[in-house]
């Protein structure tokens, strides 16, 4: 069910957050987070594996590939794509009970995720956060050390692609320095937010 009670639109607002692996949004998303009150995260499922360091249910909830397919089968995502070989999807239920109390919603996912959220929930808030430059990104990647040569290369076109399609969200923030992108980003959250319950 994506429509709100009786007629009415969402108490709470949604806020997607994209852009390309390696650009800074996970920090930012965790900087957001710690500095707006009330602002909820919605933790993806993924077929990928753990990186070091992360945790089950905290980071991601890192599932199988047939327990993905199921949850796709049985109309469980809002959202949901295929990004660098793995799968990713959102739980609706999640989200959904969040707006529905009222409480703004923050998600971390790719381009593809972002056209069906935008379709299915059109007042969601896409913000896309950009590279100074693709020198750059290919610089950060390299340095987070998480990824083989392969997966940055694919992570690398896959980011061109991302760029080329920025200009169909709300806001664009270039993360070139993160403290000014995160006061950036704050105040767009905090000016676009829902009114208090
Ligand atoms: P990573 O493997 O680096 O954590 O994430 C890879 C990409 O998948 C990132 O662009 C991230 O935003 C995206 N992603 C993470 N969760 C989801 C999700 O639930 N749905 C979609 N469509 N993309 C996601």
């Amino acid at each position: 069910m994506l429509e709100a009670p009786s007629g009415q639109t969402r108490k709470g607002r949604l806020f997607v957050l994209g852009g390309p692996s390696g650009v800074g949004k996970g920090t930012l998303r965790v900087q957001a987070l710690a500095d707006i009150d009330g602002l909820n995260y919605s933790i993806s499922c993924t077929t990928r594996k753990p990186r070091a360091g992360e945790r089950h249910d905290v980071d991601y909830h890192f599932i199988t590939h047939e327990d993905f397919e199921d949850k796709a089968a049985r109309g469980l995502f809002l959202e949901y794509a295929t990004v660098h070989k793995d799968r990713y999807g959102t739980l609706r239920e999640d989200v959904v009970r969040e707006l529905d109390a009222g409480r703004d919603v923050l998600l971390e996912i790719d381009v593809q995720g972002a056209w069906q959220v935008r379709k299915l929930l059109p007042e969601s808030v896409l913000i896309f956060i950009a590279p100074p430059s693709l020198e750059a990104l290919e610089e950060r990647l390299r340095l987070r050390g998480t990824e083989s040569e392969d997966k940055i290369k694919l992570r690398l076109e896959n980011a061109k692609k991302e760029m080329e399609q920025s200009s169909g969200y709300d806001h664009v923030i270039v993360n070139d320095v993160l403290d000014r992108a995160s006061k950036e980003l704050r105040k767009l959250i905090l000016s676009e937010r829902s009114p208090s319950p």
